[in-house]
């Protein structure tokens, strides 16, 4: 999908907007969240515009394997592999998904506690 001007994380891709950006291939990048809620806190994007989970269909399974596996493997640099860590995709409003962008969280570094309050 092509970019939306109006996409914060699409900006974060064109390199509009800055980030530190830890990984990045031609189908996703990887930036520290910006107001972190752990001492790790990893976004994984595609490179393309993908808003919603609902958005996409089959041809998509790589895409989110690929974001999985990327948010693993940034996990065992980071230092959380042992320790532990959670990946996140809010989906829609009562997630609190608040970037119509695809990402998925990759959070650790502490006790992360319930999954959900
Ligand atoms: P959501 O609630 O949509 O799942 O998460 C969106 C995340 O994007 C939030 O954790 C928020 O802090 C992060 N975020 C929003 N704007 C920016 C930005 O401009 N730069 C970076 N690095 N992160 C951002
Ligand atoms: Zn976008």
């Amino acid at each position: 999908m092509a970019p939306d001007p109006d996409c914060i994380f699409c900006k974060i891709v064109q390199g509009e907007i800055p980030s530190t950006t830890l990984y990045t291939d031609d189908r996703v990048i990887a930036f520290e969240d910006i107001s972190p809620s752990a001492p790790v806190h990893l976004v994984v994007i595609p490179v393309d515009h993908v808003t919603f989970l609902t958005g996409l269909d089959e041809s998509s399974e790589a895409l989110i394997g690929h974001m999985t596996l990327v948010a693993a493997n940034l996990a065992v640099e980071q230092g959380i592999n042992d320790s532990g860590y959670r990946l996140v995709i809010n989906q829609g409003t009562d997630a609190g998904q608040m970037v119509d962008h695809l990402h998925m969280h990759l959070l650790g570094g502490r006790p992360l506690g319930g999954l959900a309050t």
